[in-house]
């Protein structure tokens, strides 16, 4: 992968080939992370725990104060889309704007929390991180874009304040009802550590990962865009529905996350549809999975870590039902593979990406032989990022 210097000095030349190449002009570099998450999946909108890292794969920004109130933004990953113009006051979303919705439903959200951009800026962005794969770009660029304004005007915004207005950004203004732990792990990821979230209370604590000779391996499917956004809905909906049932046994509950097994298995009866206490169970179940996983790897017990990351996947494609014949393929051949501690599916489900802990000296066997099988399995190959836990979202120069 391309060095951070060489990155911004290639921004540098396109910037000044987009927006002018007016030399007395001084420009900000930021960069915000992706994210994987090591274990906890579909438990935020739950109330459960989440257990991401914020990965060195990422998106820049080079960024110029405008005099005006207009912003014009290009990203070296949309080249077909040219640059995008839009007011920094007033923004509604916009279909002909494309991916620009993301900077500007920040920019919206901002403006209604009483936080309103005094100028525009010239921005050019480039993500080194696969989009619509499950690592997270989309909450990327929306912290990216929340540091921006928050950087230029002096907002005095801590990092979780402009976390939960990114989150609200994408939920309100580009549509997707995802869960806070993807922006949290993109703003508050810290190097070398995994971040334990409660997303009900939203306390957390960092985890320093030590993985004793391994390391984390995210294997993208490659899958298409798939109808995923519909299938999340109904799987929130239907937790929503057994939460509600739940709540007339025990009025006190305000989430999935914060049943035992044991009370689960003692309340399930009164969720009545069998497919909803499936779903349920996924949630409460991988909450609690995910406590023990956390416990385990503080206790320097990899291996434990590995086999409750597998129970996960499990329970995902069994209970919850959102992986699909691509990532079972790769998690399957991934637990064949000798020094493969462990390995599930990351992210929302349905394609993106797996997430394996694999010993350093089995890594070029792991792809070579996931790579290969799966190709001819599934028609298209896999690629694979071996993970650095990086720092989140930042000021660069
Ligand atoms: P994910 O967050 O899993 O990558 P999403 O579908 O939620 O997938 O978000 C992907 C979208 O985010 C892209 O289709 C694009 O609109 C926007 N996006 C992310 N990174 C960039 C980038 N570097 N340049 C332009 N748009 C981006
Ligand atoms: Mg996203």
């Amino acid at each position: 992968m391309e060095k951070e210097n060489e990155i911004l000095a290639k921004m540098q030349a396109e910037f000044a080939a987009k927006f002018g190449a007016d030399a007395a002009r001084e420009t900000r570099s930021y960069f915000s992370p992706g994210r994987v998450n090591l274990i906890g999946e579909h438990t935020d909108y739950n109330g459960g725990h989440v257990f991401p890292c914020a990965i060195s794969l990422g998106t820049y920004a080079l960024v110029a104060d405008r005099q005006d109130s207009k912003t014009q933004i290009y990203s070296m990953n949309m080249a077909d889309k040219g640059v995008i113009e839009f007011p920094m006051s007033g923004l509604s979303y916009d279909k002909a704007k494309d991916w620009a919705n993301y900077p500007m439903g920040v920019v919206k959200v901002f403006e209604d929390a009483g936080f309103k951009a005094g100028h525009g800026f010239d921005i050019l962005i480039f993500g080194t991180l696969p989009n619509g794969s499950g690592l997270s770009s989309s909450a990327s660029i929306e912290v990216l874009t929340a540091l921006i304004l928050n950087d230029a005007f002096d907002f005095g915004l801590d990092m979780v304040e402009m976390v939960k207005l990114s989150q609200k950004a994408e939920n309100t203004f580009v549509g997707v009802n995802c869960g806070i732990m993807d922006q949290f792990a993109v703003g508050m990821g810290k190097k070398d550590c995994a971040i334990l979230l409660d997303c009900n209370t939203l306390s957390y604590r960092y985890s320093k990962i030590a993985l004793d000779g391994a390391s984390i391996v995210i294997t993208n499917t490659n899958k298409p865009h798939s109808l995923a956004s519909s299938a999340y809905n109904v799987r929130r909906a239907q937790c929503e529905h057994a939460l509600n049932e739940l709540k007339e046994v025990k009025p006190e509950l305000n989430a999935l996350g914060e049943l035992s097994n044991e009370e689960f298995n003692q309340l399930a009866g009164a969720i009545s549809e069998p497919l909803e206490r499936q779903r349920a169970r996924h949630a409460v179940l991988e909450n609690n999975r995910t406590l023990e996983a956390v416990e385990a790897l503080e206790a320097n017990d990899v291996a434990k870590f590995g086999k409750l990351m597998n129970e996960s996947h499990y329970s995902l494609r069994d209970d919850y039902d959102v992986t699909g014949k691509e990532l079972d393929t790769l998690a399957e051949l991934a637990w064949q593979v000798d020094g493969v501690i462990g390995s599930r599916m990351t992210g929302a489900g349905f394609g993106g990406c797996t997430v394996s802990l694999v010993k350093n000296e089995a890594i070029e066997a792991f792809k070579e032989k996931v790579g290969k099988v799966y190709t001819e399995k599934i028609g298209y190959a896999p690629s694979f990022y071996v993970a650095n836990i990086a720092d989140g979202t930042h000021r660069v120069k």
